[in-house]
């Protein structure tokens, strides 16, 4: 990464970011229908954070590049505290679910635990059930891709209930991608 003591700032924060987290998810590809590469799936969590927040925010959407590499890669806090600061390490490490716990535990926790995240952390699950709804939205859905996508959606309401409130724009975004997708159902 950079060398010690250079903490990257600004833009290069951010592709430092996007960089880092790319290589890191190298050859994972989302769930579903198309097989997407999962970086893009980053790339959408990082543009939407970057918008809401009017490119006011560069540790935030680097935390939105980074959001899924400790929980689903070799990545530690230390790694990305060293590399991109310690908010950036901090707000990823909140939005991390603990994976030694069954999905029905995890999906119930990132409920209950919600309204105590930051507001960085907050706004990162918000741009993060935005990009996963939208991807369970396909044309032509089958029996179980209906069931998905309604399970999906009513779970992210509720984990969404706990974060409103930091970012009108986030908010409106969740509520019409929610619309869209039971306008599909
Ligand atoms: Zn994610």
């Amino acid at each position: 990464m950079n060398g010690a003591g250079e903490m990257l700032t600004g833009i290069c924060l951010v592709t430092g970011a996007a960089e880092f987290a790319a290589r890191r998810h190298t050859g994972m590809d989302r769930k579903g229908r198309g097989n997407e590469p999962y970086v893009n799936h980053l790339a959408e969590v990082a543009n939407l954070l970057a918008v809401a927040t009017s490119s006011l925010d560069a540790e935030l959407v680097a935390a939105g590049w980074l959001h899924d590499t400790i929980e689903d890669t070799e990545t530690t806090r230390e790694e990305l505290a060293e590399g991109f600061g310690a908010r950036v390490a901090d707000i990823v490490v909140e939005v991390t679910d603990d994976m030694s716990l069954p999905k029905d535990q995890r999906r119930q926790k990132q409920i209950e635990e919600a309204p105590h995240k930051s507001p960085g952390a907050k706004l990162i699950k918000i741009a993060d059930k935005i990009s996963n709804i939208r991807a369970r939205i396909v044309p032509d859905p089958n029996e179980a891709e209906r069931a998905d996508l309604a399970d999906y959606v009513a779970w992210a309401e509720k984990v969404v209930a706990g974060c409103r409130g930091v970012n009108a724009m986030l908010d409106q975004t969740f509520d019409k991608t929610a619309e869209l997708a039971r306008s599909t159902l």
